[in-house]
């Protein structure tokens, strides 16, 4: 199944959506996926029952990021070209770090690229989504059954500050430095290895597969689940492959994942 999340008539609404002669549309008002809290608080407010919905193309809908996670889980070097790109060891056991919440963003979205930092990178990755609390799994569990699908995102990066501040939690954690969709989707399977590819101004920056990964999904979510309970529509970033670099004002990135579609959104210096 895929899905979507996105705005109708000012209403947060889920749709299923289809591929129809190779695009992606919307075909009908879904409902949210259980435990998720923006579900909740669409169907307080009682918004869920009165919608009209005519099917559309997704590229002409207001689209939202498809999942409101509790936490955003990321995983660094986690291909090899990518932590030798940035002179870094391949690393011996996962390195996580968390991405806010409130660094979402919905496909089309303007990444703000703040005076606080002069260097912004893309980083284009796969991300899991959560469907079913994961507690101490097993390295041999039946991971899939925790998995509700994949999704598209961008770990955005001001790089400057990822080497100045020691730890990474503002470089990875501007507001909008987290773009993500735009849809999920269940029926890919990144184990056989789906092609991860980043534009910039239409220009090929990464190719990557997810059998290149380092460390594979099944070892990830026992590293991590080891620690921490993850909850139905946390993100899973997996990491990014080779070619990263610096963006400018007015660029447009694109990272497309087969199956997944494309997240495109563009960058812009803001203010102080
Ligand atoms: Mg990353």
């Amino acid at each position: 199944m895929k899905y979507c999340r996105f705005l109708l008539d000012g209403h947060v609404c889920y749709g299923t959506v289809e591929e129809r002669d190779g695009e992606f549309w919307i075909v009908r008002l879904a409902l949210a996926p259980d435990e998720d809290m923006a579900f909740h608080l669409a169907h307080l407010r009682g918004e869920s029952q009165s919608i009209k919905f005519e099917p559309m193309p997704l590229s002409t809908a207001q689209l939202l990021p498809p999942v409101t996670p509790s936490k955003i889980v990321c995983v660094g070097r986690n291909y090899r070209d990518h932590a030798k790109e940035l002179g870094n060891e391949v690393p011996a056991e996962p390195l996580l770090f968390f991405k806010p919440p409130s660094s979402l963003l919905a496909p089309g979205g303007v990444v703000q690229m703040l005076p606080a930092s002069a260097r912004v990178d893309f980083e284009g990755e796969l991300a899991l989504v959560i469907g079913r609390r994961a507690s101490r799994l097993k390295p041999d569990a039946d991971w899939r059954a925790y998995v509700r699908g994949y999704t598209v995102a961008n770990d955005v990066t001001a790089r400057d500050l990822q080497k100045k501040d020691g730890q990474w939690t503002r470089a990875k954690g501007f507001d909008t430095f987290c773009p993500v969709g735009p849809i999920v989707s269940d029926e890919v399977d990144p184990e056989a290895g789906l092609t991860v590819e980043t534009r910039v101004n239409g220009e090929l920056r990464q190719h990557g597969s997810t059998t290149d990964f380092i460390f594979s999904i099944p070892a990830l979510l026992a590293y991590i689940t080891a620690a921490i309970t993850l909850e139905p529509g946390d993100l899973l970033l997996t990491g990014t492959p080779a070619g990263v670099g610096p963006l400018a004002a007015g660029d447009r990135v694109e990272v497309a994942i087969g199956g997944l579609g494309v997240l495109s959104n563009s960058f812009a210096q803001a203010a102080e």
